[in-house]
């Protein structure tokens, strides 16, 4: 599990920073021109990084406003199953379950349809309106997609509305037209980070691959799920790029991951993030793909810490409960923040949602605690 304590992670700069002319940009001017579709630039996007201490909160109003206007006062419930942990041959550095990881995780192989569809529906029964089914590994066999597209098929017949997402690497020919003709609504595949930061991150796949099954996703007519990891060393620069190519890409939905450094990977260590620069970034990405559902994930817990109230003013969605090989906050703490918040889950109006709420192990046929 990650380490590390809040004073041992990035600091806010004292000084306050000013805008190119010395004065705090106008964020209602630039919501405006987003709506008006004259779209964030670049000098725009780095203004949105740099945003002084006291002005953030403005910042996240703003960008707030383009939240409402497009996803109303709703937050989407998701909900991973991690249908197979650990053991993957690539070298992602951020990754828990890479090529050599020491990473204490939960390490299996493929788990079976029956338990797969009981994991599933104990997120739906908590507020999750997707389900995202996601397995380790550089991408599929051919026999991995037809294994998936059982599992799918049992909780499709068993849950007609829940929106299910696949997630399970870099997929070949055809790959994707299966998965959508066994009633896969989604495909997630996050760009994680900037080209041009990309090799510092792994060697064993490059950007392109990545683009590459975003792209066949899409044109299989799998809506695009596409994201970040922050706080792994990128720059400003870095992180604008990255953005844009999310923007670019045209991803329905983007999940912003906070890096969680685990013990045992080569990040290990690395606490670049506060809780007013992740509020920064979110607002970023809210800014330049004003449409686009953007979830806070993995890391929020431990990177926006109290602020995590705030950043749902600019996110639309998160995970309910735990993540692939870590543990987020209780079940009941995420849907008590957003009613506190004033929000509601997307939703919820169907049968037995809230019914069980209690997620706390995803320890697939254990008690155990996924990273105990
Ligand atoms: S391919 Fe996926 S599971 Fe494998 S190391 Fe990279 S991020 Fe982790």
């Amino acid at each position: 599990m990650p380490t590390g304590t809040p004073e041992a992670r990035g600091a806010e700069p004292t000084d306050v920073q000013t805008i190119a002319n010395g004065a705090p940009m106008g964020w209602q001017r630039v919501v405006e021109d987003v709506v008006a579709g004259r779209g964030l630039d670049a000098e725009g996007a780095a203004a949105i990084l740099a945003t002084p201490v006291d002005q953030t909160l403005a910042l996240v109003g703003a960008a707030g406003e383009l939240r409402r206007r497009h996803f109303g006062n709703t937050v989407k419930v998701n909900y991973l199953v991690n249908l197979k942990s650990g053991l993957c041959p690539e070298d992602c550095t951020y990754c828990s379950q890479r090529l050599g990881s020491a990473a204490q995780i939960l390490k299996y192989s493929w788990i079976d349809a029956d338990e797969a569809v009981r994991q599933a529906e104990l997120g739906i029964q908590g507020g999750a309106s997707r389900v995202c089914m996601v397995a380790s590994g550089k991408g599929p066999a051919n026999r991995d997609v037809d294994r998936v597209a059982g599992m799918v098929g049992q909780l499709r017949e068993r849950n007609p509305d829940v929106e299910i997402c696949a997630c399970l690497g870099i997929l070949k020919a055809g790959q994707a037209e299966k998965l959508r003709d066994v009633g896969v609504d989604a495909y997630n595949h996050n760009l994680n980070t900037a080209e041009s930061k990309y090799e510092d991150i792994c060697t064993t796949h490059d950007f392109a691959d990545r683009v590459a099954t975003v792209e066949a996703a899409k044109t299989a007519g799998l809506s695009p799920c596409s994201g970040l990891i922050v706080g792994m060393g990128e720059t400003d620069e870095q992180l604008v790029e990255a953005v844009f190519a999310l923007r670019d890409l045209d991803a329905d939905s983007i999940p912003v991951n906070f890096l969680m450094p685990f013990d045992g990977t080569p990040l290990e260590g690395t606490w670049e993030l506060t809780p007013l620069k992740c509020l920064r970034i979110l607002a970023l990405v809210r800014l330049a793909a004003p449409a686009s559902e953007v979830r806070m994930a993995a890391g929020r817990e431990i990177h926006l810490r109290s602020l995590q109230p705030f950043a749902l003013q600019v996110a639309n969605s998160l995970f309910l409960g735990d993540y692939l090989t870590s543990e987020g906050q209780e079940a009941e703490a995420d849907l008590a923040m957003i009613s506190d918040a004033g929000f509601e889950v997307l939703g919820a109006s169907r049968e037995n949602v809230g019914a069980n709420p209690t997620i706390r192990r995803r320890g697939v046929g254990t008690a155990v605690a996924p990273n105990a």
